[in-house]
């Protein structure tokens, strides 16, 4: 199938794009083109017919990629290729889980941003996004917004952004001292997306954990976060370095995830294979990021 006849502009100030936007709206719609990874296919077989595509990719300040205290700033623009190669150390939960974002290919084109904005339940970047509060700068013709990546999604490929308002950049935390990340995922082949995966950020003070957050993605109509800071350090006074019993144990406390899974049996996973997966997967994101969290001194 072909997409249906729309028109295309590219702007090169950010103004223009929303005034595109914001112009769409009232003939017959538009949708914001960044590495059109997710978006053409959807156009190509008719799921969507926007009359008009707004190119994002020839505005400036939305290719820029900065490198702050305490926080790295990712624009629309920017493609997961070069967050992959230029930012992996920087924020290492983001290095981990971009390898397994679809083929290089794919990454080579397709922005960071857009995944985020695309909401697919299965996708990684949403997950790493809610495991590392990263916030989402969001313009529109009411002007900026921020938005907690908590907020952000609302449903299977739905977020909050009103029609004619985009993202522009998402901020993502660095590091802090005695932090450390685990992320798991199964697919069927690789570059496929997940059947589930999870993400796991986990602090320690000395022997201690102070934080611990857990999120599984391809379970639902989207990520699913929960704070498993209390079960993490009971698990972890109780069984100190033991591996195999603080897995057994944390395995307790990701089945609140598991329990949830609601993602239907499909054609690739029945819905009962996906909670076990959620369970192992989840417990094993855990442990390492405990694990990990042992290399990170100093921030
Ligand atoms: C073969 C293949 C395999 C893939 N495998 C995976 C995978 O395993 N995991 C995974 O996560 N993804 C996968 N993808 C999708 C890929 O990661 C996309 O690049 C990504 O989902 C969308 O990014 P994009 O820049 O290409 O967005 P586009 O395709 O340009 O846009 C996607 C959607 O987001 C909207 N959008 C884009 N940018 C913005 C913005 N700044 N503000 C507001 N709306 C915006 C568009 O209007 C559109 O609705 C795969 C894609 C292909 C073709």
């Amino acid at each position: 199938m072909k997409a249906a006849p729309f028109s295309y502009v590219r702007p090169t100030r950010l103004d223009d794009v929303v005034a595109e936007l914001e112009r769409a709206e009232s003939t017959g719609g538009g949708k914001v083109i960044a590495g059109g990874q997710s978006l053409l296919p959807v156009l190509a077989m008719r799921l969507g017919r926007p009359k008009t595509l707004v190119d994002i990719t020839r505005v400036r300040e939305l290719a820029e990629l900065q490198d702050d205290v305490g926080t790295v700033r990712i624009g629309a623009a920017v493609r997961q290729r070069r967050v992959e190669r230029e930012l992996a150390r920087r924020v290492p939960l983001v290095g981990r889980a971009l390898p397994w974002v679809g083929h290089r290919e794919i990454r080579s084109r397709g922005t960071v941003c857009g995944s985020l904005a695309h909401a697919d339940p299965s996708a990684e970047l949403p997950a790493v996004a809610l495991c590392l509060d990263a916030t989402l700068t969001v313009v529109g013709p009411e002007g900026r917004r921020r938005v907690p990546a908590a907020e952000f999604f609302t449903g299977a490929m739905s977020t909050v952004l009103a029609p004619a308002e985009l993202v522009t950049s998402v901020t993502v935390p660095t590091p802090r001292a005695g932090e450390g990340f685990g992320f798991e995922e199964l697919a069927r082949r690789h570059g496929d997306f997940a059947l589930a995966g999870a993400a796991a950020r986990v602090r320690r003070d000395g022997d201690a954990v102070t934080e611990a957050a857990l999120v599984g993605f391809g379970v639902a109509d989207r990520a699913q976060h929960r704070d498993l800071t209390v079960p993490m350090a009971q698990a972890v006074s109780q069984h100190g370095a033991d591996e195999k019993a603080l897995t057994t144990t944390l395995a307790e406390a990701v089945d609140q995830i598991a329990a949830e899974v609601v993602t239907a049996s499909d054609a690739h996973a029945s819905q009962q294979y996906r909670r076990r997966l959620m369970r192992v997967l989840g417990t094993r994101a855990l442990v390492r990021a405990w694990t990990d969290s042992r290399r990170r001194t100093h921030a």
